[in-house]
C-alpha cells in the first residue's frame, strides 16, 4: 500500500491540515519522513514526549508489560494503576487520583467533580465555573465551552451552561463575576494553546483567595504545564499556588495517552460508586509506562537539567528575538516557551511554521501569532543550539523573500 501525506485527504477527517511532510519514525529528539529527510523536533507531540522519540526506557517497560498485563478495566483493582497512584501520592501533595486518556478527560472529570461536591455540600444552586479568556481545556463539549476561544466551541448547538469568562490577569473582571453561585475556578498556570502567556506574579493567589472566599474550588489545568515541562514537577510548585484540583496529561505518559485527576480525600469522597467512570483510563500497560516515567523525570537531577536546558533555550531565543524584526519578545517558563511575533505578522504563525520546515526544524504554534518551543525534556544541549540556529536562519531567509 502507498502511504504519502495525500492519503491523508484522501480518508482522514478535514479538522486537521498536518504540514507537508510524512513521519515514519523517531528517536530522541529527530523525526525521519518517508523522504529520508531528518528533523528536530521541539514540539515533542505537543508537549507529550517527555523523554523524546521512541526512548530507551519505554521500550523496556513496553515490552515487560505487554507481556504481563496490558488492560483489565476498572472493574478489577490491579497492581501498576495503583503503583502509579502511590507513586504520584509520594511525589506531590495529592491525596487521591482518577486517571483517563487524555487532558479533555482530566479536566471534564475535574469539572464534574468540582460540580458534584457543590450540589452535595451546598445545593443545585451552586454550578458557576469561572474560566479565562484565551483558555484551552480541551475538545469535549463540556471543556470546549469552558475554554475561552468561542471559535472552538460555537457552532455545536446549545452550550452547556453556567461558564462564565474573565480575561486572564484581570482580578478586577474576576471580583465582578465571582459570588456564591461560583463553583469552580479553573485556570492554566501559564496558558498554552493561547499563546503561552504566563500568569502575573501574585494573580494565581488572588484567584485561590478568592474561590475560598465564596467556598469555590480551584482547578488548575495542567495538561500541559505539568510534568517537569516548566522545571518543576507540576507548575503550581513556581507560585506555591496548590490547587483544590489538579489536572494534567500530555507528558505524563511520555508519548502514551494517559491523563490524570489529583485532589484530597475529601473532595474525592464526592465521586461515590458510580458517578463517574472511564473503561480505559488508567489501564495496567499506560500506568506501567507513566510510572517509569514519573519516577525519570521527577528527581532532582531530571528537574536540575531540564532547568539548564530552558536556560540555554531562552538565551537563544532571546538572540533571536533580538536579530529577528518578525519576532516582538520571548515568553514562557522551562521548556515551553514562545515567540511572539511581531504585531505587523499576527496571523503569520502558521505559515512562519511550514516556512521553518525546510531548515529541518519542527515548532508549534500557540494561536495565530506565536510560534510555540517545547523540545523533549531531554533533548541535548547541542540540538537545542542547531535548532535555534536553523530558526534563526529560516526568519532571516524569511524576512528576506518577503522584504521585511
Ligand atoms: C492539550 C491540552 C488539553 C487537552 O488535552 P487532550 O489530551 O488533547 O484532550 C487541555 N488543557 C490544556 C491546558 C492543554 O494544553
Amino acid at each position: 500500500m502507498k502511504i504519502t501525506r495525500a492519503t491523508f485527504d484522501e480518508c482522514m477527517f478535514p479538522c486537521y491540515t498536518p504540514l507537508d511532510l510524512l513521519l515514519v519514525k523517531g528517536k530522541g529528539a529527530v523525526l525521519t519522513d518517508s523522504e529520508g529527510r531528518t528533523y528536530l523536533d521541539l514540539t515533542a507531540g505537543i508537549a507529550v514526549n517527555s523523554l523524546g522519540h521512541c526512548p530507551k526506557l519505554l521500550n523496556k517497560v513496553l515490552k515487560k508489560q505487554s507481556r504481563t498485563l496490558i488492560h483489565c478495566s476498572n472493574i478489577f483493582a490491579n497492581k501498576y494503576t495503583l503503583t502509579l497512584a502511590k507513586t504520584l501520592q509520594e511525589k506531590t501533595p495529592f491525596e487521591r487520583f482518577f486517571f483517563v486518556n487524555s487532558g479533555a478527560e482530566a479536566n471534564e472529570a475535574a469539572l464534574k467533580l468540582a460540580r458534584r461536591y457543590a450540589f452535595d455540600k451546598y445545593g443545585a444552586e451552586k454550578a458557576d465555573i469561572i474560566s479565562f479568556s484565551h483558555s484551552f481545556h480541551g475538545r469535549t463539549f463540556f471543556t470546549v465551552t469552558v475554554g475561552g476561544q468561542d471559535k472552538y466551541s460555537d457552532g455545536f448547538g446549545p452550550k452547556p451552561g453556567a461558564v462564565i469568562h474573565v480575561p486572564f490577569n484581570d482580578i478586577e473582571a474576576l471580583k465582578q463575576v465571582l459570588s456564591d453561585k461560583t463553583c469552580a475556578i479553573i485556570a492554566e498556570p501559564v496558558q498554552g494553546e493561547g499563546g503561552i502567556i504566563p500568569a502575573e506574579p501574585g494573580f494565581l493567589a488572588q484567584v485561590k483567595e478568592l474561590a475560598h472566599s465564596v467556598n469555590a474550588l480551584l482547578i488548575f489545568d495542567e495538561v500541559q504545564t505539568g510534568n517537569a515541562r516548566t522545571g518543576k514537577l507540576y507548575a503550581w510548585e513556581h507560585s506555591g499556588v496548590q490547587p483544590d484540583i489538579l489536572t494534567t496529561a500530555k507528558g505524563l505518559g511520555g508519548g502514551l495517552p494517559i491523563g490524570a485527576v489529583m485532589t484530597s480525600a475529601e473532595i474525592a469522597s464526592h465521586f461515590g460508586p458510580g458517578t463517574h467512570g472511564s473503561t480505559f483510563g488508567g489501564n495496567p500497560l499506560i500506568c506501567a509506562a507513566a510510572t517509569e516515567i514519573l519516577k525519570e523525570i521527577s528527581s532532582d537531577k531530571f528537574l536540575s537539567k531540564v532547568n539548564e536546558r530552558a536556560e540555554l533555550l531562552t538565551a537563544e531565543l532571546n538572540k533571536i528575538a533580538d536579530k529577528s524584526p518578525l519576532i516582538a519578545k520571548v515568553r514562557g517558563l522551562g521548556l515551553l516557551q514562545g515567540l511572539v511575533l511581531a504585531e505587523e505578522y499576527a496571523g503569520k504563525a502558521g505559515e512562519i511554521q511550514r516556512f521553518l520546515v525546510n531548515y529541518g526544524v519542527l515548532c508549534l504554534t500557540a494561536g495565530g501569532s506565536v510560534l510555540r518551543i517545547a523540545p523533549p525534556l531531554n533533548i541535548k544541549k547541542s540540538q537545542l543550539r542547531q535548532a535555534c540556529a536553523k530558526i534563526a536562519e529560516g526568519l532571516e531567509d524569511y524576512s528576506r523573500i518577503h522584504q521585511i
